[in-house]
């Protein structure tokens, strides 16, 4: 009885072709890593190093085909920042919520607006003086908190923000940015009150206005947070209590 190998030989179809791990099949990703293999660590370095030296121009884009986490597939937009891209204060969120994520603009939402008023009471707007983002550029489902892997699949985004904008202060709005830029699990309430450092840049550490809308007693705390951030920013003097007026 014929071999199998003779059998293909017979018909012209040998050798024999097998098909290697790795390679690219027709209608599959040419860069798709083979299911179940370890993905090549070479694709995540150079995805840090792309991340680590994008420019303005091309960083929306960069984010808004991201798909290193799963929260690529439930977002509707990214939200990359909002702001002023020279600005002297840089403030940090935690993620989009729903109208953030429908807008693909930060701090659209309730918190947003109280966030703007503080803003307005310092002088400053969202568009001129300050520069906004989140540690996580995509929605969580249901507004639920950050998952780790998906914190440290965002955090070579709002690195390469801290490095182009070069801040003189950022302003860490509640445990998420917190925790994230100091490495800290420590509550907000230990954490504020005084000037720490990220990367070298001063950092203050505030309440979330999220909760400041659940929590009115905290305001003047807040507004307290704002004023050591102005001084540590040596900006002016302002006249109206943002946070005790709302
Ligand atoms: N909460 C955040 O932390 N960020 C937003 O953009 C909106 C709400």
């Amino acid at each position: 009885m014929a071999s199998r190998a003779e059998i293909l030989r017979e018909l012209h179809l040998a050798p024999e072709w097998r098909l290697r791990r790795g390679a690219i099949v027709a209608g599959q990703d040419a860069g798709a890593p083979v299911e179940g293999a370890p993905a090549p660590a070479q694709t995540a370095t150079t995805r840090l190093e792309r991340i680590a030296t994008l420019g303005w121009d091309e960083f929306a884009a960069d984010v808004a085909a991201c798909t290193a986490c799963c929260l690529c597939r439930t977002r509707n937009l990214v939200v990359p920042g909002v702001g002023d891209i020279r600005a002297q204060w840089m403030l940090i969120g935690e993620a989009p919520g729903a109208e953030e994520d429908a807008r693909g603009e930060p701090f659209v939402g309730q918190a947003g607006k109280l966030l703007d008023n503080m803003l307005a009471a310092l002088g400053m707007n969202r568009r001129e003086n300050v520069y906004i983002a989140n540690v996580l550029k995509c929605r969580p489902p249901g507004n639920r908190t950050p998952a780790p892997a998906e914190v440290d699949a965002c955090r070579p985004y709002l690195e390469r923000q801290i490095a182009l904008i070069q801040p003189r202060l950022i302003l860490a709005l509640g445990k998420s940015a917190a925790s994230l830029l100091l490495g800290t699990d420590a509550s907000i309430a230990s954490l504020r009150g005084r000037v720490h450092r990220c990367r070298g840049v001063p950092l203050v550490v505030t309440y979330h206005p999220a909760y400041l809308l659940r929590s009115l007693h905290e305001k003047a705390k807040a507004w307290e947070d704002l004023l050591l951030a102005r001084r540590t920013v040596g900006a002016y003097l302002y006249e109206t209590d943002p946070v005790a007026n709302e």
